[in-house]
């Protein structure tokens, strides 16, 4: 890495969980295509990954930090030595079925992890020189999972009561509460956002999408939870980033915006599209949709989640770029493209198994 520089009129941005699925895509969105300078905190779980920032590594406005959201100490070193305009705060345990498994790392990164990174940021914000102190920002990234689970009607919105169900939404839950308080009671000034389903290049293969697709590219079974009728709202991840950028830079201190790609999806859609787009990309001698097989639902699984981004268009003028079918298609290219970057980790870090089953 060369010298580190930030540019004349660019900011810097701390992200936490930068070498994650949407936090890699946000970093390399903020060195492609802004001037600003970028340092990311991350520890390196099974879910993060250095291969997804290859493409900045050699920015000289791009820097990394291996560290834990939970060490106080390293975190008071690092913004000392870097001192951030804005944290964006993205390092969290991320997948359900994980949480079910072993819901401890979730209370510890997610709750207790974010707790220690307001801590950090309140005391550092607070010796601010004044211009730098009242540019400050907090950018909490949340999840519509917070919210619970949907009839087969209406949507989530920023006035929605919290009602989450599993072990990673009640974690992100929590975050979002802890967030809130250190802004009513210590006055920082944190912008949150909720969003829905993310699909795109380098996201770990355990979520449903890259999945799917790298199973369907084996010839593998392709394993539906329950009848395959629950509904996500799927957005691109640079649709995500670009509306992550819009909030930190113009939200309005202390509220929440909700993000979402007015897309709803059954998984089973999504599976078929999947097959659909693999067997024109690669054909196999069978249709890839008899590789479907229904497997037992993941316990209180969600039936239906939607976003009502209304709040988000109007205010800040954000929209989605990107229709699920040439995102999806785009998406798909990308795991056929790139099978280094999760043959790696398949070799090592996730084989493709069953998580989150209840004895
Ligand atoms: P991810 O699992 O791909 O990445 C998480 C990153 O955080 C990894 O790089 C990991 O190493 C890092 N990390 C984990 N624990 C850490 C710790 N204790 N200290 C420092 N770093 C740590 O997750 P993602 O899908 O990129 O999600 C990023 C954020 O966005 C999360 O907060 C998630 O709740 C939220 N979100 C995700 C989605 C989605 O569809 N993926 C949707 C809405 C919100």
């Amino acid at each position: 890495m060369g010298a580190f520089m930030s540019s004349a009129n660019g900011l810097k941005l701390l992200v936490t969980g930068g070498a994650g699925f949407i936090g890699s895509a946000l970093v390399r969105h903020i060195i492609e295509h802004t001037p600003h300078a970028v340092l990311v905190y991350d520890k390196l779980t099974y879910a993060g990954n250095l291969d997804s920032l290859r493409p900045v590594e050699t920015s000289d406005r791009y820097r990394f930090v291996q560290g834990c959201i939970t060490d106080l100490p390293r975190l008071k070193a690092t913004f000392e030595s870097f001192a951030p305009d804005i944290v964006m705060h993205l390092a969290a345990e991320s997948h359900v079925d994980r949480s079910i498994d072993g819901p401890g790392t979730f209370i510890e990164t997610n709750i207790a992890g974010t707790f220690t990174l307001l801590q950090a940021s309140v005391g550092y914000w607070r010796a601010l020189p004044s211009a730098r102190h009242n540019r400050f920002r907090f950018l909490h990234v949340s999840t519509d999972e917070v919210f619970g689970s949907l009839g087969s009607t209406g949507h989530f919105s920023e006035t929605t009561a919290y009602d989450p169900r599993s072990p990673y939404s009640s974690s992100k839950a929590a975050s979002d509460h802890l967030v809130s308080a250190w802004h009513h009671t210590y006055g920082l000034p944190v912008v949150i956002s909720n969003c829905s389903n993310n699909y795109g290049p380098y996201q770990f293969p355990e979520k449903l999408i890259p999945l799917m697709t790298i199973n369907a590219l084996e010839g593998k079974p392709l394993p539906v939870y329950g009848n395959g009728s629950n509904i996500r709202d799927w957005l691109h991840v640079d649709d995500h980033v670009r509306a992550l950028m819009l909030i930190a830079t113009t939200g309005t201190i202390g509220e929440s915006y909700c993000v979402g790609g007015l897309c709803e999806k059954t998984n089973l859609d999504v599976v078929e599209a999947i097959c659909e787009f693999m067997d024109e990309l690669n054909p196999l001698d069978i249709p890839r949709t008899s590789l479907i097989t229904f497997v037992n639902d993941r316990p209180g699984h969600d039936q239906r989640y939607a976003i009502d981004p209304g709040k988000i268009m109007r205010e800040l003028g954000w929209k989605p770029r990107e229709t699920f079918e040439s995102g999806l298609r785009r998406t798909v290219g990308w795991y056929l493209g790139n099978q280094i970057w999760w043959e790696r980790i398949r070799a090592k870090a996730y084989r493709g198994e069953r998580l989150g089953v209840v004895a």
